[in-house]
């Protein structure tokens, strides 16, 4: 069934960036269209942010983080900014999911989901605020010396964001920042802009004072810029890991804080006793959700050899059974990849694997009839008979791409699972306790997901190990990121 809603938000205007509290064209008068992947049609036209506009809007979050309103707020304040913005958020969520699916294809059969992260993200952040609190401490020096710590907000965020999760990485960083006191300049990806801007002015409704969060869409430019600026704090950076390298350059400057949320190659391990009803969708929907653009897919999928050869007729059953097309049809499972420059990755790998050798089990080409020749479509696909040396193994592809490979122990799958330079997602499937426990505690990734894959929670910390990145998002640990521990020593006579 087609969903035939059309956002407000894209009334034909050029949509500015939001700085100071107002909506500015970038100061070089250049913009850039967003197309729809579904069928490449320009959705808007955005004002291209440059480094001059990081300028400005890191000035203006200076100010109202140094002394503007949010300076000043109480805990309780700030929390109530946040539950307005939730509700907003809330009430709004058709809306905004809508402007992701156009914007970067992901089917609108996800918006339950997304809305219930989303909102759940602002109110476990919004509780936050008012139970930040240092420690009293004992200490051993002479006399009546007494020491005790405060949390302060580190300052002005920079935030610089992938395209696989606009609202969601939006609001993922937004909230534990603003719940810890700190100011943000939003840097959305440039593939898909529409959702943060229209976040930005949900901020600005729920009552957030201007400057507090400025949003300035641009490519790498804008992206450097923030980085490299000597008034900025910390970056918080999702998007890949060649990139997260850039930022620890640019960071060196002012020594800002940084977080890097960067790319991956997840373990999948499927034991023989695994209840493969469960594994088989789980396994495959660990890679192909979100068209495979997910940071911790577990695109490395280890199967042990007794099931190996059933397993894999079976998710490749399961690959050819799912609905791939147009993300606004409720009844779609599987969008188009965000951009003709991830068509031409994901087409590449799909040819190197059948070149070195892998057995195509399940898709493996573009998808061009039944309308879907104007988007940047590709077919969920297994190889099987893969090699753990081979590019498809090796390689973050970020398409919907499994690469199954055949295991005979629990050391051996631990072992291989771990040979690889990121560390971010991992799942195991198991009946047996035992090997559950020795998987999740010897796989080196931030996140291991036993019988389930890719579950989150606003409360549960996410990162990664090894080049995946450093920090966490959700949790406590992420509002600690946007925080300075200070200690404080008062003598009394
Ligand atoms: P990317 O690194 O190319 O771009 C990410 C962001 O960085 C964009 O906003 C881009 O404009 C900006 N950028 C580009 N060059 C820059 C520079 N020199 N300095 C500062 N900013 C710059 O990533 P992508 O291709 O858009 O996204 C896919 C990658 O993101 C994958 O590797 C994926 O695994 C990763 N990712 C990680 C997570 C996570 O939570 N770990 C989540 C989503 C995506």
């Amino acid at each position: 069934m087609k969903n035939l809603l059309s956002p407000a938000f894209l009334n034909g205007s050029t949509r500015l960036l939001l700085i100071d509290g107002k909506w500015v064209p970038a100061l070089s008068g250049k913009v850039f269209t967003t197309c729809n992947p579904a069928n490449g049609v320009a959705l808007a036209e955005v004002s291209d942010g440059g480094a001059e506009d990081i300028n400005i809007a890191v000035a203006a979050a200076r100010r109202a983080f140094e002394s503007g309103p949010w300076h000043s707020m109480k805990p309780f304040d700030r929390q109530q900014c946040l539950l307005r913005l939730a509700d907003l958020i809330d009430a709004n969520f058709d809306e905004l999911a809508l402007l992701d699916t156009l914007d970067m294809g992901a089917p609108v059969a996800s918006i339950a989901g997304k809305r219930r992260r989303a909102v759940a993200l602002l109110r476990y952040y919004a509780g936050l605020a008012t139970a930040l609190h240092g420690q009293t401490i004992d200490n051993s020096q002479p006399g009546n010396i007494f020491s005790h710590t405060v949390k302060e907000p580190v300052g002005v965020v920079g935030a610089i964001n992938a395209w696989n999760g606009p609202l969601g990485m939006a609001i993922w960083k937004t909230a534990p920042a603003l719940a810890a006191g700190c100011t943000i300049v939003l840097k959305p990806a440039e593939q898909a802009p529409l959702s943060p801007l229209r976040f930005g002015e949900l901020c600005l409704e729920a009552g957030i004072p201007p400057g507090v969060v400025n949003v300035v869409p641009g490519g790498a430019a804008a992206g450097a810029a923030l980085a490299a600026h000597p008034d900025v704090d910390k970056v918080a950076f999702t998007g890949s890991t060649e990139v997260g390298r850039k930022i620890i350059q640019a960071s060196a400057g002012n020594i800002k804080r940084v977080s890097l949320e960067l790319g991956g190659k997840s373990p999948n391990i499927v034991f023989a006793d695994a209840d493969m009803d469960l594994a088989v969708p789980g396994a495959a929907m660990a890679v192909f959700a979100n068209t495979g653009q997910v940071c911790s897919a577990g695109s490395r999928l280890f199967v042990q050899r007794s099931v190996h050869d059933e397993f894999v007729a079976r998710l490749g059953a399961f690959a050819k059974s799912l609905r791939v097309g147009d993300p606004t049809f409720e009844d779609t499972q599987l969008g188009p990849l965000v951009s003709q420059a991830q068509l031409d990755r994901v087409e590449t790998y799909l040819k190197l694997g059948a070149d070195q050798g892998a057995k195509l089990v399940a898709g493996g080409h573009r998808l061009k009839s039944g309308g879907l020749d104007g988007g940047y479509f590709v077919e969920p696909t297994v190889f099987a008979g893969v090699r753990d040396e081979m590019a498809i193994a090796t390689d973050e592809i970020f398409g919907p791409v499994i690469s199954v490979m055949p295991f005979d122990t629990v050391d051996e799958a631990i072992s291989r699972g771990n040979a690889t330079s990121y560390g971010l997602g991992s799942g195991v499937w198991t009946r047996d306790l035992n090997n559950a426990y020795k998987v999740s505690r010897g796989l080196r990734a931030g996140s291991v997901w036993i019988n389930c894959y890719q579950a989150m929670d606003a409360a549960v910390p996410f990162g990664g190990y090894k080049t995946s990145g450093y920090g966490r998002e959700s949790g406590i640990e992420h509002m600690e990121e946007f925080l300075h521990t200070k200690a404080v020593w008062t003598r009394v006579s």
